[in-house]
């Protein structure tokens, strides 16, 4: 038996809502391979014992900031891309594993389970031998045909998530350590008929905190070796968006066992979820940062949210500001705005010097499906550019209001994003930014909060949207007359055998 075991790695990242206009080409992607790839993960630097442990072979990465399901022509290259890098590693000598860097709720036009189209084609190319193991987003989804082909599934247990580096490297050294057992994984899957918005999920607040705390009891149990619980993605609407528990180890009734535990305290506390922040209307919103005396107040402009699938150019909240005097009118408070893309309007901005009057309609370009294009008629603060996703930003004011729009897609959840172009959250009375749950540096800075359920293509009013696809019942969209069935399917190794080890399947 070899000491190292060969693993390739690949991988790809969108989330992507089937009620957004907007559709993934190749612009919204940052794709890697090779030697920039492998850079990717601080564990695998050169000297760190996980690099070490293993011959890491990287094919290819595709991730983007999520958005509207991805162009076929784009997935299909992609893919192509993971495959046929993958069957030269695998003819050259044979892989001992794949290491896949999901998300997890990548929608295709015209294609469901994304992911599980690409681990089945990963499958057929490297055979039944290899193992594969995969480290997702929590919002991501378990389809059967993907629990069927990934043995090593793993999620974050942090929502924002603040783990995601730690879970990437617990998945890389679950397939190192599962490979020097010279067995394969049991594991055992329970699909949960709760499906929820990541804003009603969050681990800061009960009953999420909890539940996914009690993960590393499961995962400090004799014959497990990992343990995970995947909320789901809420603003698709194929059969495989529910929640989710797998869990995997050596010892098929102890993974079955835990596994139906945990997705039986998930069940018991439904009907606990509750939205993380005060949620209200953009108007309560608009009322309460009005009267606080702490500043930033901060407004999440939720139904067009670019961080969990929003479009970004949904004009709705802005059109509704600027037709507000207390914020466009004298001793109006700095609120910021961000933001609307729409490369034709700041084309037309680029004309101008800052401190020009300017009179521009933007937004709505690509989703229209709430409100149109807005007209903006202030003055242009500053026009900056380079930004990598956003390229050139214009600031508008308007009354107290800076207006920002981009010539691309950004999701401004960061203080840096907001310092970058002249404007520091510090110094704003109120915040007003597509995003749910606050990411923590804007979290840190806030001061107050309102989650204003604004519409657009991630509604967190889930019933308004309409699901046509998803299972049914389903909580909290049916009512359940009885507990749903929540026993664990389990794929446990053929006959028990050993895996053959390379040295054995080349002899
Ligand atoms: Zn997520």
């Amino acid at each position: 038996m070899s000491t190292r075991p060969r693993i390739a790695i690949a991988g790809t990242a969108i989330e992507s809502s089937a009620y957004a206009a907007h559709r993934a080409g190749h612009r919204d992607f940052r794709t890697l391979s090779g030697d920039d790839l492998l850079a990717r993960y601080p564990f695998l630097a050169p000297g760190e014992p996980l690099r070490e442990a293993a011959e890491w072979l990287p094919v290819f990465d595709a991730r983007s900031i999520p958005g509207g399901a991805v162009l076929p022509e784009v997935y299909a290259e992609f893919r192509d891309r993971i495959v046929s890098g993958l069957r030269a590693l695998h003819e050259d000598a044979p892989l001992d594993a794949v290491y896949l860097d999901l998300h997890g709720a990548m929608s295709v036009v015209g294609m469901d389970d994304a992911e599980g189209d690409l681990v089945a084609a990963i499958r057929d190319v490297v055979g039944p031998e290899p193992l594969i193991g995969a480290t997702m987003d929590l919002h991501g989804n378990v389809s059967p045909r993907f629990f069927e082909q990934v043995e090593l599934p793993t999620c974050y247990r942090l929502a924002p998530h603040e783990d995601a580096w730690e879970t990437r490297e617990r998945a890389a050294r679950n397939l190192v350590d599962q490979w020097r057992t010279g067995t394969r994984p049991v594991r055992a899957w329970v699909p949960v008929p709760i499906l929820l918005p990541g804003e009603k999920t969050s681990t800061r607040v009960e009953p999420a905190r909890s539940l996914y705390a009690s993960i590393a009891d499961v995962e400090a149990r004799d014959g497990v070796l990992d343990a995970s619980l995947w909320i789901g993605y809420a603003w698709a609407d194929e059969p495989r968006c529910h929640a989710s528990v797998v869990v995997t180890g050596s010892a098929p009734d102890v993974v079955a066992a835990e596994a139906e535990a945990l997705a039986r305290r998930m069940w018991d506390v439904r009907d606990d979820f509750a939205f993380v922040g005060p949620p209200g209307s953009l108007d309560d919103g608009v009322r309460e940062a009005l009267a606080s005396t702490e500043r930033p107040y901060f407004i999440s402009d939720s139904g067009d949210n670019p961080g969990a699938g929003g479009t970004g150019d949904v004009t709705w909240t802005l059109t509704r500001l600027l037709a507000m005097p207390e914020l466009t009118g004298p001793g109006a408070p700095l609120t910021y705005v961000a933001s609307i893309f729409d490369a034709a309007a700041v084309e037309a901005l680029a004309a101008h010097a800052p401190g020009d009057a300017v009179d521009v309609t933007a937004g709505a370009r690509v989703d229209d499906r709430v409100s149109g294009p807005v007209r903006i008629t202030g003055t242009l603060v500053s026009l900056t550019d380079g930004d990598p996703d956003a390229g050139r930003i214009a600031v508008i004011a308007v009354g107290g209001l800076r207006v920002i729009v981009t010539e691309h897609r950004k999701a401004f959840h960061d203080v840096a994003d907001f310092a970058a172009i002249g404007l520091p959250v510090a110094d704003a009375d109120v915040v007003v930014t597509k995003i749910g749950y606050l990411e923590p540096t804007l979290y840190d800075a806030a001061r107050g909060w309102t989650l204003a359920l604004t519409p657009g293509p991630v509604d967190q009013d889930l019933v308004r949207l309409g699901h046509r696809r998803i299972q049914r019942p389903m909580f909290p969209y049916d009512a359940f007359d009885t507990d749903p069935d929540l026993t664990a399917r389990v794929i446990a190794p053929h006959d028990g055998a050993p895996r053959r080890t390379r040295d054995e399947a080349t002899a």
